[in-house]
Formats: C-alpha cells, sequence, structure tokens
C-alpha cells in the first residue's frame, strides 16, 4: 500500500511531471471519476492527456478484455497475423474507413504517438527522395528525436541538443496578421528555386493543437494548406493523435475540412481503454515499405486490438457525434460566459469540440486556476509556450452532471483568484 508519495520521491527519476501538479496517489477510476488512496473524488477534465476519450474502465470493453484473458487470447504477437487484430481491422475498415471513403492503408508503427509520427516522417523521406520537412510553430509531434525534430518547443528541444532538423517551421493557421499570411509566404518561399530551396518532402501539423494551445485552424486555411501540398508535391501528414478519435467532434478531426492527407498519425484513445497502440494510415499508392523496413517489438499489442474494436461501437451510430457535439455547445457557453463574468482573466475562447480552453495573458493564473481546482476535485492540465491556456479536456462519454461539477470548480476557482 502506497497512501504516500514516499517512494515515489525517493525512487523516481527527476523526469516525473504530472505527480507535481497533481500531488496524491491515485487508485482507481470509472467513467469521469477517479479516487485517490485516501478514497477523494475527482473529476477528470484531462483524460490521459487524450488517451483516454471513452472514460476510464468502460464496461463492455472491460468485459472483452477479460473475456479474452481468460480464454488465454495471445498477449503478444509483434506483426503476426491474429484473431484480434483481423477483428480490429476489419471493423475499422467497415466502421470508420468506409462510410467515410477513405482509402488508406494500416500500419502498425509500435505503441504509442512518437512510433506513429517518426514512421510518417520516415515514409515521407522515402517516397520523396526528399528530406525537408515543414512544421508549425507550437505543434507537438513527441518526444524521439525525429518527432522532437518538428516539435516546435525549443524548451523540449534546447536539453537535448536537438534543432528544428531539415525543418522549417511556419506560423500556425493563414494569417498571422493582417499583412502576413503563412500560405502567401510559404508560396514565395518554394518558388524561390534561386537560392537552392529544396521542396520539403512533407507537412506535418496538427488541426487543433494541444500541447501548443488549443489552437484550432480554420477549415479554410486546413483546405489551402492540402492545395499547396498538392501542387507542390509535398505529402500532407496529420498528426491526429491527440485531437483524433472523437475529441473535436468527429472520429478524424480534418472530416469536416473535407481534406484527404496522405498520411494520419492516430494514438492515444485508438486503443480505447487507455492501452497502448498506435496506427499509421497510408494512402495505398505510397506504402512503397519493404517488409520489416520500419518494425519494433510491441506492434501486436492484442489486447489493444480487443479494447480498440470494442471502442468503435461508439462510431457505429450517429448518436455518439451528437452527444458529442451538445457537450462541446455546453463548453463553449460555460467558458464564453466564464470570461464575460471576470474581465479580470482578459480570457479568450480557444479550440474545438471537447478540445477547449481559455487562455489568459495573466502571468501564471492558468496555472493557479489548475492547482486550485485539483485541490477541490477536479484534474485539469494547462497547455500553450507560457502555459497560458486551461484546458477543458474531458472524456467524451462525460454526463452533464460531471460537466457541470467541473464547471463549477472551475468557476469557484477563477471567482477566489481573480474576484
Ligand atoms: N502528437 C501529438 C499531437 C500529441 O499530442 C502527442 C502526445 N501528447 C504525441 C504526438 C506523442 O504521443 P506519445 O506521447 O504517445 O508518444
Amino acid at each position: 500500500m502506497n497512501n504516500d508519495l514516499k517512494i515515489f520521491d525517493e525512487l523516481e527519476s527527476s523526469v516525473r511531471s504530472y505527480v507535481r501538479g497533481f500531488p496524491t496517489v491515485f487508485k482507481k477510476a470509472k467513467g469521469y471519476k477517479i479516487w485517490d488512496m485516501d478514497g477523494k473524488e475527482y473529476i477528470d477534465f484531462f483524460a490521459g492527456a487524450g488517451a483516454l476519450n471513452y472514460g476510464h474502465n468502460d464496461d463492455n470493453m472491460k468485459k472483452k478484455l477479460i473475456e479474452y484473458i481468460m480464454e488465454d487470447g495471445i498477449a503478444h504477437s509483434l506483426d503476426k497475423a491474429t484473431d484480434a487484430k483481423g477483428d480490429f481491422l476489419e471493423k475499422f475498415n467497415n466502421v470508420i474507413l468506409k462510410p467515410r471513403n477513405m482509402d488508406y492503408k494500416v500500419m502498425f508503427p509500435g505503441p504509442t504517438g512518437t512510433n506513429t509520427v517518426e514512421s510518417a516522417l520516415k515514409l515521407a523521406r522515402k517516397v520523396t527522395g526528399r528530406t525537408n520537412v515543414i512544421s508549425f510553430t507550437n505543434g507537438f509531434h513527441g518526444m524521439t528525436i525525429g518527432s522532437l525534430s518538428v516539435t516546435g518547443n525549443q524548451a523540449k528541444r534546447e536539453g537535448a541538443g536537438i534543432p528544428l532538423q531539415h525543418v522549417v517551421t511556419m506560423p500556425y493557421d493563414s494569417f498571422v496578421s493582417e499583412n502576413l499570411d503563412t500560405m502567401e509566404y510559404l508560396e514565395r518561399f518554394l518558388e524561390d528555386n534561386g537560392s537552392g530551396v529544396e521542396i520539403p518532402a512533407a507537412m506535418i501539423l496538427e488541426t487543433v493543437q494541444g500541447e501548443g494551445g488549443v489552437n484550432a485552424a480554420s477549415f479554410e486555411w486546413l483546405q489551402r494548406i492540402e492545395d499547396l501540398c498538392k501542387r507542390w508535391g509535398i505529402l500532407l501528414i496529420i498528426d491526429d493523435v491527440q485531437a483524433g478519435i472523437g475529441r473535436t467532434g468527429t472520429f478524424f478531426s480534418f472530416e469536416k475540412a473535407g481534406i484527404k492527407p496522405d498520411i494520419v498519425c492516430l494514438s492515444k484513445s485508438i486503443g480505447g481503454y487507455g492501452l497502448p497502440l498506435a496506427l499509421t494510415l497510408i494512402k495505398p499508392e505510397i506504402d512503397i515499405w519493404n517488409p520489416g523496413e520500419h518494425n519494433g517489438t510491441f506492434r501486436g499489442n492484442n489486447m489493444a486490438f480487443v479494447t480498440a474494436t470494442e471502442s468503435l461501437t461508439y462510431w457505429e451510430t450517429d448518436e455518439f457525434e451528437k452527444s458529442i457535439a451538445e457537450k462541446s455547445e455546453k463548453v463553449t457557453q460555460f467558458l464564453t460566459s466564464l470570461i464575460e463574468k471576470y474581465p479580470e482573466l482578459q480570457g479568450e475562447v480557444k479550440g474545438r469540440g471537447l478540445m477547449q480552453g481559455i487562455s489568459t495573458p495573466v502571468e501564471g493564473l492558468a496555472g493557479e486556476i489548475c492547482a486550485m481546482s485539483f485541490k477541490k476535485g477536479l484534474i485539469m492540465e494547462t497547455a500553450g509556450p507560457e502555459d497560458q491556456v486551461f484546458k477543458l479536456f474531458p472524456p467524451l462519454t462525460i454526463d452533464n452532471e460531471g460537466l457541470e461539477k467541473g464547471f463549477a470548480i472551475i468557476e469557484e476557482c477563477v471567482k477566489s483568484l481573480v474576484a
């Protein structure tokens, strides 16, 4: 029994971070609720940083998982064909890809988000024979050297001496200011043959930047990006690791923009139950890998396939999308009323779907709101380069009661900190 942080403080490396924001020992969780060792209940507005879109310990996924284990279903299989993997591929095709008219090959690049990004960058380089990649300011793509090298966050890179290698970072979304349009700038840059500019292999971006401050790109901008990529033969990689799997209202975050990226990166909630799984979706004509060219031991987490398959049941009808839309609207209304009621916040509502937050220029305030919320029983974190955003990220399955309870805690904290 570890009901204080002693063993963690004594033994765990200084790299640990969430324990600082949420200093307790957690034990149990169900739906949108988490309990610590003292039995204190917390509302979860964090959802495993997007890995728990369906909440904690979903009953149906749990049942399937227990059945699978009791039947001695194979747990680990590298990339061998298994019953569980076949079921997942079949359902993913029938429930997700086909109804959206999407033709992609499914690659299992390794267990986590950074694995899918690495595979996407490598494939883009192989397909085009070029090396450069365009990424965007405040974009976040992972913590290994390749994915970090396209991550627009100097603080995360500099300790390890990782430059933005072969990367051009561009301001995110079209109009940085009245006179600077990212797309026009980019177009001129690409036309500048005289300077020996190499046409990039790929462009990588999130449609809503999760870690970077819940910045949502407009659909129009995304369409312009796709158009530019097509014209210049640049592969478009959408990193949907955080914004995907329903977070912004649709299964893929780019559906409403009507674009068809060349490569899509998925992880976090694709496993359904919080089990590690990642997918790289690849347009068939660029699936030119040689067998084994990108491999890894943990590409066949069959328990994750079992829960992932069950999680897709949520997408068999329109009901889930409708419920996400209703809850998203509630979040928008709450945040809008909060910034109106408390002008001291100088707040701006950001994001899309159940990926929203408030950005405040008041130094340290977003962090203080999260810290005080934690004491009052709400788990929520900050985002953005200056941690200037508090980010509401509940499981998509949360009910109205859970949302209202969370809203009440946030408002209480804002009131006592600014009013
Ligand atoms: N891409 C995005 C958009 C992410 O938000 C994250 C994780 N926060 C990653 C990639 C990396 O995923 P992982 O931590 O599983 O490697």
